[in-house]
């Protein structure tokens, strides 16, 4: 494979692994790496090359996509002992497609410009069912070159959507998450009050989606994950609680103080600590119901 024309791709979990399979699929050259060695078998068993390292990755591959937790494991990945940037070249690109923290996403591209790496911010949003398809909707910013860049291998996994600098992508995907996950509470909430009162929970739900309460959860969540109680959406409340948490920390460095904003961190934060580790996102309806 050519260095030029390869893509590396670190964190194959549940959103990375299929969106690496459909860069393979769609004909690309792709290597992959993931510090659990069950990911690194699931990747392999599914037909994807696994670097041993990722300093490999960083040797081996022009362009790096990172499909991490947070973004103190990209820098770490990136740039810690070992890291795959530390064996990129000048003029390489790394594509950060994690949900993350904006201001640290422009202070990471900051460290990478003496090296002449380029970083683009591309979080997406759909969730597995959308990476299994292809169809994320890709939130992506960076310089114009870079973006434009990124835009070839970035097609195989949804539809990018420009949104300005570098760390506006983050932004923007923190901001839709908060929205996401008021919207479920809210639901959850509308649930257990209509319940109590005597409305069955499927009228619940099937009058919202009628009406002017409908939401992503009220339409693809609560009869599929919460209703039936198995709360296995693929989503990691951990994963909700950083996005509300890092909505809420960029209103804070703005000088702003968003109320709702403020009280749904405050409540994520009291669900994280008696949920269970692991715990899916729509099981705060199982929190809201025991409180
Ligand atoms: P996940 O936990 O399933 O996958 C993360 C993977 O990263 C794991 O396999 C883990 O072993 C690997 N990893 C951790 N540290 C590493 C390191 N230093 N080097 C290499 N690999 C490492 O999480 P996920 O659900 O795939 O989410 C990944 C990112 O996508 C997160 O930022 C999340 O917020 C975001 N996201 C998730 C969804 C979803 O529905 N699951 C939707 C949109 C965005």
């Amino acid at each position: 494979m050519a260095r030029a024309q390869t893509t590396g791709f670190v964190g194959l979990g549940a959103m990375g692994l299929p969106m690496a399979k459909c860069i393979l699929a769609g004909g690309g050259d792709l290597i992959g790496y993931d510090v659990s060695q069950d990911a690194r078998e699931q990747a392999r068993a599914d037909g994807i090359p696994v670097a041993d390292g990722l300093g490999a990755i960083g040797r081996d591959c022009a362009t790096v996509i990172a499909m991490l937790p947070n973004a103190a494991i990209v820098r770490e990945a990136a740039l810690g002992d070992g890291g795959f940037a530390l064996e990129m070249q000048a003029g390489d690109l790394i594509v950060d497609m994690s949900s993350s923290y904006p201001s640290a996403t422009r202070a990471l591209g900051a460290e990478l410009e003496p090296r002449s790496i380029g970083l683009v911010d591309a979080p997406v949003s759909g969730g597995v069912g959308r990476a299994v398809k292809g169809t994320l909707a890709i939130i992506a910013g960076g310089g114009e070159r870079d973006v434009e860049r990124a835009e070839t291998v970035l097609a195989h996994m949804g539809k990018v959507h420009r949104v300005g600098a570098l760390g506006n992508g983050h932004a923007m995907k923190a901001l839709n998450n908060y929205v996401s996950a008021a919207g479920l509470v809210a639901a959850c909430e509308a649930l257990i009050v209509g319940e109590k009162f005597g409305l069955a929970p499927e009228t619940v739900v099937d009058i919202l989606n009628v009406s002017t309460g409908r939401n992503n959860s009220t339409e693809n969540k609560l009869k599929q994950f919460v209703l039936n109680r198995a709360f296995d959406a693929g989503f990691a409340f951990a994963l909700m609680q950083k996005d509300v948490r890092a909505a809420a920390d960029l209103s804070t460095e703005l000088g702003l103080d968003e109320p709702l904003l403020k009280d749904l961190t405050g409540l994520l934060d009291r669900a994280g600590e008696a949920l269970p580790a692991g715990a899916d996102h729509t099981s705060v309806f199982e929190w809201l119901e025991r409180r």
